[in-house]
């Protein structure tokens, strides 16, 4: 039996695709992923921000190939498994990191934020889950991580579809999990208490950049008060836990929710 730790959290030469990889959290894991030895494929729907992701992996020695795409369409996200496979023969790790939030009270919810939603938030995530399980099943084995959200756990005001989007992806994993699990194939999801990337900055940065650092303020004290530990969460805090579900150190677990949130959620 391996025991060594180093080892056991060591991911060279792997291959990972990570979804959302051009900001927060799936940016956070993909460089992780690279420091801890894996070549990438890093997806993103925009292509500048994805770029500086791919540098730094650069800039670490691991190969990257950055792909512009779109989660919810199907074609695109088969294609990305593809790349993996054409460039590194292998598919090790998915990460199905992309996701939005829309805000809106339940009676206000219009179709077209609720089929946005569930296109990148669901779909895109079955989509990864199933091209990334094919793919894994025939080397062998592998490991898919979602992102959900504390948001499943939690219920909240103006979050409806987006937390129905998150309870999906959890549930679908454990049946992913059930189905894979004889052919090697690992499947959890990971879901993060409140983070500060780009999908919580939005309420205090507008579009043209400019920071109202007073919301900022009273919004990270807001969240922070309702933590046990206290505070808002970092990118990083989420990426160490996917290395956890990336590596062999959690090869006797599938089926999970793993869910570092600061202890705002203990379902
Ligand atoms: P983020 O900084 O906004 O990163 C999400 C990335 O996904 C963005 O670069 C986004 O691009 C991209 N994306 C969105 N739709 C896409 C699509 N259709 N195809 C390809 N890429 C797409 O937010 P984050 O916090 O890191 O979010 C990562 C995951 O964590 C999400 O699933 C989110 O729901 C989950 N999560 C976040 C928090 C939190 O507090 N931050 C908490 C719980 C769960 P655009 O910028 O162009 O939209």
């Amino acid at each position: 039996m391996q025991t060594d730790i180093a080892r056991a959290f060591d991911l060279t030469d792997r291959a990972a695709v990570v979804t959302g990889a051009a900001s927060g959290i799936g940016r956070a894991a993909s460089i992780l992923f690279a420091k801890a030895g894996a070549n990438l494929v890093i997806a993103d729907r925009e292509s500048g921000a994805l770029a500086e992701t791919a540098s730094e992996i650069s800039k670490l020695g691991r190969e990257v190939v950055p792909v512009v795409m779109d989660v919810s369409i199907r074609s695109e996200v088969e294609a990305l498994v593809g790349t993996a496979l054409d460039r590194f023969e292998r598919l090790d790790v998915m990460a199905n990191v992309a996701g939005i939030m829309r805000n809106a009270m339940f009676l206000d919810v219009t179709e077209e934020d609720l089929d946005a939603i569930i296109g990148v938030n669901q779909k895109g995530v079955f989509f990864g889950c199933q091209a990334a399980a094919r793919a894994m099943a025939e080397r062998g084995g592998g490991s898919i991580i979602n992102i959900a959200s504390a948001g499943m756990d939690s219920p909240a005001p103006d979050i409806s579809v987006y937390a129905m989007t998150k309870a999906a992806v959890a549930m679908m994993t454990r049946s992913l999990a059930i189905e894979m699990g004889p052919q090697g194939v690992r499947v959890n999801t990971v879901a993060p208490g409140f983070i500060d990337t780009g999908m919580t900055q939005r309420h205090w940065i507008d579009g043209d950049g400019n920071q109202d650092l007073e919301a900022r303020d009273t919004m990270w004290g807001q969240m922070s008060a309702r933590v046990p530990l206290g505070s808002i969460g970092q990118p990083e805090d989420i990426a160490f836990a996917m290395l956890y579900l990336a590596s062999d150190a959690s090869r006797f677990v599938t089926g999970q929710v793993v869910r570092p949130n600061g202890g705002v959620a203990m379902p």
